[in-house]
């Protein structure tokens, strides 16, 4: 038998910057506790029940229910709640809208972007570069003069923040083509015109609740688009006519993704809301980076990212520390992505902005005893 630890008030929680999987608002974690044995007197957990069960089927309808009020999504758009990641995205996206030929285009802005040019590739469709940040140094993202389109594009895909670069867009493009965005890292951080895109999909392990749950929302008309030999389990049509119930779902993600819509809309007040705390908490971190001689980013004020803030240490050499000493404070995952080093804080919605406080003091801190 596991011992368990009955003596939970022993338990702290320090601030969590990491990218992903990410910090889960408290009172999300404290109901799930609350519920884990024995979900609302049904005398069984969540994790225990059937997704064909009313129970469960109630909590993905609600769940569903709330997002499409936060996110104020049109009637005619599907809300598929799906596995494998954004990633598999990468592959489901072309093998959805590409079956009845064209190419796919991508604007090229850091990591990601590059990863599901190359996954389309790697399945043999037609891919062309509509627009590329590494002129810059991926420092800022290309305008909507910059795009140039393929003469056969049957979509246009960019990455609204790009996650590791800390890059993200300041404009949604104006194309004549369905728009596909991966917004992994930036979905619910504030309001979104979604009647603008063809297909909006995002990893839950950032901003929407743990590893294991992908949402997507795709515009009916592009439901038949899709090649003939497409795994059921890919397609967005029969997908969406299964109640994404096609297999099992991930049910308890599912069911926390759900808790998350609950906190936004009820604790939080909905998107507009949710928006001007990140703008706090972003503007004041980078105020901070930017007052001091000691930290930098290096992105174009127009597109740094709300929710990613990569910043390095004017001595590298300090790296180590910084982070050790961070960790002691109670600051944990500020470590940049492992291809790029440095710092990086995530400021996902469900980080307070006390611990953007405590961050700030932490930094100037250190800058004073090291820097
Ligand atoms: C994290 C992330 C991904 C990868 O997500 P997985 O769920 O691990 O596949 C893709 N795109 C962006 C923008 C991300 O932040």
């Amino acid at each position: 038998m596991l011992e368990l630890r009955r003596n939970t008030t022993l338990m702290t929680r320090h601030y969590n910057f990491c990218a992903g999987p990410a910090a889960l608002p408290t009172p999300v974690l404290e109901r799930a506790r609350e519920e884990l044995l024995d979900y609302q007197g049904r005398g069984l957990s969540v994790m225990e029940m059937s997704h064909r069960s009313p129970e469960f089927v109630a909590i993905a309808e609600q769940a569903e229910a709330d997002l499409r009020e936060l996110l104020a999504v049109p009637e005619n758009y599907k809300v598929l709640f799906l596995q494998g990641g954004a990633s598999l995205q990468f592959s489901m996206v072309p093998m959805n809208l590409l079956g009845q030929g064209g190419s796919a285009n991508f604007l090229y802005t850091g990591i990601w972007g590059k990863k599901a040019l190359a996954e389309a590739k790697h399945l043999g469709f037609d891919v062309h570069m509509a627009g590329s940040s590494e002129p810059s140094g991926h420092a800022e993202v290309p305008t909507q003069a910059d795009i140039a389109l393929s003469a056969d594009a049957a979509y246009l895909h960019y990455t609204a923040n790009e996650t590791i670069g800390g890059l993200e867009f300041d404009y949604i493009p104006d194309v004549g083509v369905p728009l596909v965005c991966d917004y992994s890292s930036s979905i619910l951080a504030e309001p979104l015109d979604v009647s603008r895109f063809g297909v909006i999909y995002a990893g839950a392990q950032k901003n929407i609740g743990p590893a294991g749950l992908t949402l997507v929302l795709v515009r009916d008309d592009l439901l038949d688009r899709r090649c003939e030999r497409i795994p059921s389990l890919f397609d967005y049509q029969a997908v969406a006519e299964a109640g994404s119930m096609v297999n099992t779902p991930p049910t308890y993600a599912w069911y926390l993704a759900g808790l998350v819509f609950q906190w936004l809309k009820h604790d939080i007040g909905g998107l507009e809301a949710m928006a001007t705390i990140n703008a706090r908490k972003a503007a004041k971190l980078y105020a901070a980076i930017d007052a001091s001689g000691f930290y930098s980013n290096p992105i174009a004020l127009r597109n740094r990212s709300r929710m990613n803030v990569p910043f390095v240490l004017a001595d590298a050499s300090l790296d180590k520390t910084f982070l050790a000493e961070a960790e002691q404070a109670g600051l944990l995952n500020l470590a940049g992505h492992r291809s790029v080093g440095g710092m990086r804080a995530s400021l996902y919605n469900a980080v307070p902005e006390a611990a953007v406080d405590a961050l700030i003091d932490f930094m100037a801190d250190f800058e004073q005893r090291r820097g």
